[in-house]
């Protein structure tokens, strides 16, 4: 199941999942590099999935849904363009099941997609530490990362 790392911005990467019967775009925060990338690779995404409102994750999403007609998935109205609400449990999307994981700490509403050992963790955990504290307390953050640790 490849996933694709299609730099954005200067620092960044916007995810595309490719999967059997569908790919999707994982927090586009640009809509103008995927564009290319999925010309380039011929490749009509499904759907557009979101860890979190912040612009540098949703800038593109509008435009992206927009353009493919797909569905926008994501915790709630904070994101621009959401189709589809999820929370907490499993998520079928074409025919692959991805379990949604709430991990707030960076947003109070931050939500990480977990699919054939791939996490989508936004802006929850990095390389070499874990986002800032936007919205959420110390407390929920480190109960948060825990649980990816335990994935
Ligand atoms: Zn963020």
């Amino acid at each position: 199941m490849p996933v694709h790392f299609i730099p954005a911005f200067t620092d960044n990467y916007i995810y595309v999942a490719e999967t059997p019967k569908g790919a999707w775009i994982i927090d586009p925060g640009c809509a103008e590099p995927v564009l290319d990338w999925c010309a380039k690779h011929t490749l009509r995404p499904s759907a557009i999935l979101c860890t979190h409102h912040h612009a540098d994750h949703t800038g593109g999403v509008e435009a992206l849904a927009q353009y493919f007609g797909i569905p926008v998935y994501g915790a709630n109205q904070r994101i621009p363009g959401l189709t589809h609400a999820v929370a907490e449990g499993r998520l079928t999307l074409d025919a692959e099941m991805l379990t949604v994981l709430e991990v707030p700490g960076h947003t109070r509403d931050h939500i990480a997609y977990w699919w054939k050992n791939v996490l989508f963790c936004g802006d929850t955990l990095f390389a070499a530490g874990c986002g800032r504290l936007f919205e959420g307390t110390a407390a929920q953050m480190f109960h948060s990362l825990q649980r990816l640790a335990a994935l």
